[in-house]
């Protein structure tokens, strides 16, 4: 499939245009301006208190915005009250109706709008299916596992056929082995029905497995929008390459820039960091250069090139079954990770305490961003 964000002919289907939203004197969300594509799983991620829930109640109507407009399909939301809208939004605490089945659960919405028996009992039983809930229709909520709760709430919120739908949390209530399962689950059923889902997440994990594209919020503002891959491994901001992921930052100057590559200097680094493209930032431009634990290889020997390395000792390791992380602390004293995947069982030449080591990375794998 075509990336329709990366179409400049492409419709947005959801568009957000510079909408704020205050309580009182706290600006919740704060000029935000974002287009969604028709069939994206888009997540938005944040911190508590990002304003992330705020955005999700206002396309859903449930909020006005104090300043700007949210568009869905072309047309403008202003006055339009959140049971007009083609948005369903399924709510972390589920909201299931104890005293009913999960048949009656999901037909309940059908019922109130009036839709003809013998079509609600086709939908609801197919949705059922969908979700896998099928042989659990007569049961009631307290029956089900959380699993399976929230597998009858999405089958709810999707038998009306919304365009879109919001999750607010949607796995929130799951343990984590459940989660990863069910994040899966919620992809292919995104992908068999195909309507835009719009998922409110702080779990970056989460934001990661299922998004098409996800956009990171802070204090009410989007600090970027991208896929899961560029937003890893291409941070636009420091907050962003913090929060996603581990991160090592260090803090320096730009000293040599060209078009094909830049050298930055960083008081923390034994070598200067040579990085094979432009940072498009002058010489003696305040930088953080971020590093990801993973890119870093650990060597008992010098590193016969002149960038790109740092001598530590290794203080701390954290066996995790398919990887181990190590600590890895510095002449100035700052503690830098690095990870390595366990490919054998016993590995050739494992770190160990005290090892002292050259941490090394190729000039592709540093991110530099302005200060
Ligand atoms: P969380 O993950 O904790 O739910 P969030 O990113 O979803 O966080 P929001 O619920 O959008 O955060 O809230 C953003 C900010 O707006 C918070 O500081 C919150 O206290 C505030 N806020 C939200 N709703 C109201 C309200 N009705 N009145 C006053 N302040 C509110």
């Amino acid at each position: 499939m075509a990336n329709p964000w990366n179409d400049p002919e492409a419709q947005p289907f959801i568009r957000i245009q510079g909408v704020s939203k205050s309580f009182g004197d706290y600006v919740a969300v704060n000029k935000i301006d974002l287009d969604i594509y028709q069939g994206e799983l888009f997540s938005l991620l944040g911190g508590s208190g990002c304003g992330k829930t705020t955005l999700l109640r206002m396309l859903a109507g449930f909020e006005t915005p104090t300043e700007g407009k949210i568009f869905i399909d072309g047309v403008d939301m202003s006055s339009i009250p959140p049971y007009e809208r083609p948005v369903n939004m399924m709510f972390q605490s589920y909201a299931l109706f104890p005293h009913m089945s999960v048949e009656q659960n999901v037909a309940f919405g059908l019922k109130q709008d009036g839709v003809p028996k013998k079509e609600i009992a086709e939908r609801v039983a197919a949705i059922l299916d969908m979700v896998q809930m099928g042989k659990f229709a007569s049961r009631k909520p307290h029956q089900l596992s959380g699993g399976q709760r929230q597998r009858v709430a999405l089958a709810r919120a999707l038998v009306k056929e919304p365009k879109v739908l919001l999750l607010d949390e949607p796995l929130g209530a799951l343990d984590k082995k459940l989660r990863e399962k069910t994040q899966f689950e919620l992809v292919n059923i995104q992908e068999r029905i195909g309507i835009t889902f719009i998922v409110v997440t702080h779990d970056q994990e989460e934001a990661m497995t299922m998004s098409t594209r996800m956009a990171v919020m802070n204090q009410g503002m989007i600090e970027q929008v991208g896929s899961p891959v560029e937003v890893y491994e291409y941070p636009a901001t420091r907050f962003v390459g913090e929060f996603i992921g581990s991160a090592n930052m260090f803090e320096g100057t730009v000293v040599e820039e060209a078009t094909d590559h830049a050298v930055v200097r960083c008081p923390e680094l034994d070598a200067d960091i040579f990085i094979n493209h432009a940072t498009n930032l002058p010489p003696g431009a305040p930088v953080v250069a971020m590093v990801r634990p993973e890119k870093m290889k650990a060597q008992v020997e010098k590193p016969e090139s002149q960038y790109n390395y740092v001598r530590g000792v290794v203080t701390e390791i954290a066996y995790l079954g398919d990887m181990s992380i190590y600590h890895v602390r510095l002449a100035t004293g700052m503690v830098v990770q690095i990870s390595q995947t366990n490919l054998r069982h016993t590995a050739e030449q494992r770190l160990t305490w005290d090892d002292e080591v050259y941490l090394t990375w190729h000039p592709g794998n540093c991110v530099v961003l302005a200060q």
